[in-house]
């Protein structure tokens, strides 16, 4: 999924990135980067690991930019060196260093189309190096012959002109941060919005600092004040010591990635105006009514898988009128797990990772509450542990409906056959996980609990990986099969 953050104010940001960027970290934990710019030098800096393990041996004291962007790339299978890992820069036409968290679907085509039409070389497997490389091809094509400064107004144009452009011509989901040399931060959130992007702002000295950012609680963790959501089809540009210059570049066609709500925004954000924390107590909150409606079986706990599903089973053990209780504890300190092949390996994964607390379980009818169930893996994993601890019974819940079709827009989740509920009935689900029921979230439950109560107006969310229908309109299997492909070979960062 990655996050994205970028700054812009009187003095140097790099604190302001870096350290907005641990609040990040949960969108990946595969490698990070930042990239600032001081006015006449870009200085970048990326590696593998978790934030703190890359900035906290590194001396940022070069960094002195009052413009900067910074990245964390979410985990991905086969590929992922630091040749791959963001920001992303081009020299011509102005300095130019980009971030995204999104995925192409036509990836590939636009990498020849560069070099074949552009004279633009892609080396990496990024996605980002690709919308780079064409927003520099389309900013160039519309400053050709000029003799502008950046912060022309003409340029600034052509700018806003080029992001139009790059919609235009890459297809997929993105929302992008930007340094441009001489002018400023430029930020933009594709037409479909399926990428959050938010901004806000701080008192700086006699100006004010801006900060973008994939999710709110980075800025408000560093003092900002939230302004609003980049709108979908929209661009902004900052620049030191005036407003910012927003403009709707394209038509918005906002379909947020409803898997935010489920999985992987922090609870504490807020998206497009709706509350990741209430809408998850609200998914607890219809599974319990489900449960009733159902009659589902007697409990004696409801046991949250941490930690994505902790308000969900909170809401859900509060309206069952049934206690909720830790009954798995998570080892904060074990940093990444590795997906290892094999069943005794993945056993022995989800026991590092987490642990019984016998109390809570022996002898019980314990009711587990998961946000997903994907491969089954987990799942699966964590049921056989509670009944070896002894669980009289053990039901499953999950907060999202059955995950049947490949993700295009950048969830780790882009082959059909990784979801154990493809060709399976919720029933044979249940059988294959080794649960004693299984209760799954139903579609309209879950835009209607992700949706704010009483809100007027159409709200559309992207839930391609639950209906199949991807908004974008040209996800044909075509498609569908050279991203399967490329997925199986190797992964690209997102
Ligand atoms: P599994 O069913 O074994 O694939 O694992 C599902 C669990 O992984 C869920 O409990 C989620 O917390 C977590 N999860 C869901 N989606 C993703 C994802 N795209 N990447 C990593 N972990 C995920």
């Amino acid at each position: 999924m990655c996050g994205v953050i970028g700054a812009i104010g009187q003095g140097p940001v790099i604190a302001d990135i870096v350290d907005g960027l641990l609040f990040l970290q949960h969108r990946g934990q595969d490698a990070a980067g930042v990239a600032t710019f001081d006015g006449t030098s870009f200085r970048l800096h990326k590696a593998m690991g978790l934030v703190r393990e890359i900035f906290d041996r590194v001396d940022l004291t070069h960094h002195t930019g009052h413009i900067g962007i910074g990245h964390v790339r979410y985990p991905t299978i086969g590929g992922g060196a630091v040749d791959d890992a963001q920001p992303f820069m081009v020299n011509s036409p102005f300095g130019i260093a980009m971030s995204h968290n999104g995925n192409l679907t036509n990836f590939k085509s636009l990498k020849n189309e560069l070099k074949d039409k552009c004279r633009r070389h892609v080396s990496s497997q990024c996605d980002v190096e690709v919308i780079l490389n064409v927003f520099a091809d389309e900013l160039s094509r519309l400053t050709t012959g000029s003799n502008s400064p950046p912060d022309d107004p003409a340029t600034i144009d052509a700018i806003f002109q080029a992001v139009t452009g790059t919609f235009r011509r890459c297809k997929g989901s993105y929302s992008v941060v930007a340094v441009i040399a001489g002018v400023g931060l430029l930020c933009f959130r594709d037409p479909f919005g399926i990428k959050p992007l938010i901004y806000g702002k701080r008192p700086d000295g006699k100006g004010t600092r801006w900060m973008v950012a994939s999710e709110s609680c980075a800025l408000v963790s560093q003092n900002f004040k939230v302004e609003r959501d980049v709108q979908p089809g929209e661009a902004i540009l900052f620049r030191t010591g005036q407003p910012p210059l927003p403009r709707q570049v394209a038509p918005s066609k906002g379909h947020l990635c409803i898997f935010e709500f489920i999985y992987f925004a922090r609870p504490d954000s807020e998206i497009d105006g709706i509350s990741v924390y209430k809408a998850r107590m609200r998914l607890g909150s219809t599974l319990a009514r489900r449960w009733e409606e159902k009659d589902g079986a007697e409990v004696d706990a409801v046991i949250p898988v941490p930690d994505s599903s902790r308000p969900a089973a909170q809401q859900m053990a509060a309206k069952m009128k049934r206690p909720f209780r830790e009954g798995l504890l998570k080892n904060r300190y074990i940093g990444r797990t590795f997906i290892m092949p094999g069943d005794a390996n993945r056993k022995k994964g989800i026991r590092y990772k987490l642990s019984p607390v016998r109390l809570e379980i022996k002898g019980k009818r314990v009711l587990l509450v998961d946000d997903s169930i994907v491969r089954g893996n987990t799942s699966k994993a964590i049921i056989q542990m509670v009944r070896e601890t002894g669980a009289r019974e053990v039901h499953m819940a999950s907060s999202c409906p059955a995950l049947r079709h490949p993700c295009v827009y950048g969830v780790d989740m882009s082959t059909r056959k990784e979801f154990i509920a493809r060709d399976r009935t919720d029933d044979e689900v249940r059988v294959a996980i080794g649960a004693d029921s299984l209760l799954y979230q139903q579609l309209d439950d879950m835009v209607s609990a992700c949706r704010p109560p009483n809100e007027e107006g159409e709200r559309r969310f992207c839930m391609a990986c639950m209906d199949g229908k991807y908004p974008t309109g040209d996800i044909t299997q075509a498609v569908l099969d050279e991203i399967e492909s490329e997925r199986t070979v190797a992964g690209s960062g997102v």
